[in-house]
């Protein structure tokens, strides 16, 4: 059995600096009350490693980042790499509580887009239903749309003045079917669409693999884009996709009959995680 180490592969820029700012902040306030506002990355593994720093983390995915926010009372709240709208900034801020801002770059680019074209304009914007980073882009404005599917594009009416744009961590396939379907609603409509470079050139190397039998993403279950690498792989036409959490999750029956396993992971999920199921499948691979 062949096994692909794909590359690029795990973290981007983006997790990496809202790691490091969590962990710096970690070290200048010890004893003192953080809170991350959510998952600072969407991984598991990430989120116990800032715990064990003494930051707590608050998730609910059937909450907000604003009621969330009823939550903590004092001390400091982190801002996670997926960014939040100003309302949450300004109820932090009415709080009394000290703000930590890990939002990556690649968001805020967007949301500085999106400011400026709601003051005369309506954004398409594409993402993902209940996903703290469209969550924070749509509450910018009620002249933001959110647009998960080709249908909800076939539903859109009366815009005017449109804009599209989209999540950072979206399937590039899936984007353009969306984009194509909003473009026929709205022609003249201007296109930035914001697949950030890490995830874009992370799903290029998916879709560049051939004859592969097998393609195992390491990733959180949270991890948007970990989800979307599986599904790129689907659309390359390979025949099993599996996405693990860690090497305990690699199972026989998975990669059973494969000549060729490709393996790859998602872009917050820390390297000793992917290793570990490399490692696993070469010792699979001499029995
Ligand atoms: S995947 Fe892209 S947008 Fe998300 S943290 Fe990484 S670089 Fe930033």
């Amino acid at each position: 059995m062949e096994i692909i180490s794909v590359t690029p592969r795990g973290y981007c820029q983006g997790v990496v600096r809202a790691i490091r700012i969590a962990e710096e902040t970690a070290g200048k306030h010890p004893g003192e009350t953080i809170t991350m506002l959510g998952m600072i990355v969407h991984n598991r593994y990430v989120v116990q490693k800032c715990e064990s720093l003494g930051i707590r983390c608050i998730e609910d995915s059937s909450r907000t980042r604003l009621e969330l926010l009823d939550d903590i009372d004092e001390g400091i709240v982190i801002i996670t790499a997926h960014g939040a709208n100003d309302a949450v900034f300004a109820k932090a801020q009415s709080k009394g509580l000290q703000i930590v801002d890990a939002t990556c770059p690649d968001v805020e680019k967007t949301h500085t887009l999106v400011r400026s074209h709601v003051e005369h304009g309506d954004v398409i914007y594409l993402g993902k239903h209940n996903h703290p980073e469209a969550e924070g882009t749509v509450g910018i404005s009620p002249r933001v749309h959110l647009v998960s599917s080709v249908e909800e594009a076939e539903q859109l009416e009366g815009l005017a003045d449109v804009l599209i744009t989209s999540q950072t961590t979206l399937s590039i396939l899936d984007t353009r079917r969306i984009l194509d379907a909003c473009l026929k609603k709205y022609p003249d409509a201007k296109v930035y669409p914001e697949v950030c470079n890490a995830t874009r050139i992370r799903q290029e190397a998916v879709l560049r693999l051939r004859d592969t039998d097998v393609l195992i993403v390491v990733g959180d279950p949270h991890s948007n884009n970990s989800h979307q690498l599986a599904r790129i792989g689907q659309d390359n036409g390979i025949p099993r996709t599996w996405l693990i959490e860690n090497a305990d999750q690699l199972r026989d029956d998975m990669i059973a009959g494969a000549e060729r396993v490709a393996v790859t992971s998602g872009s917050s999920t820390p390297n000793e995680l992917t290793q570990a199921v490399i490692d696993r499948l070469h010792a699979l691979a001499q029995q």
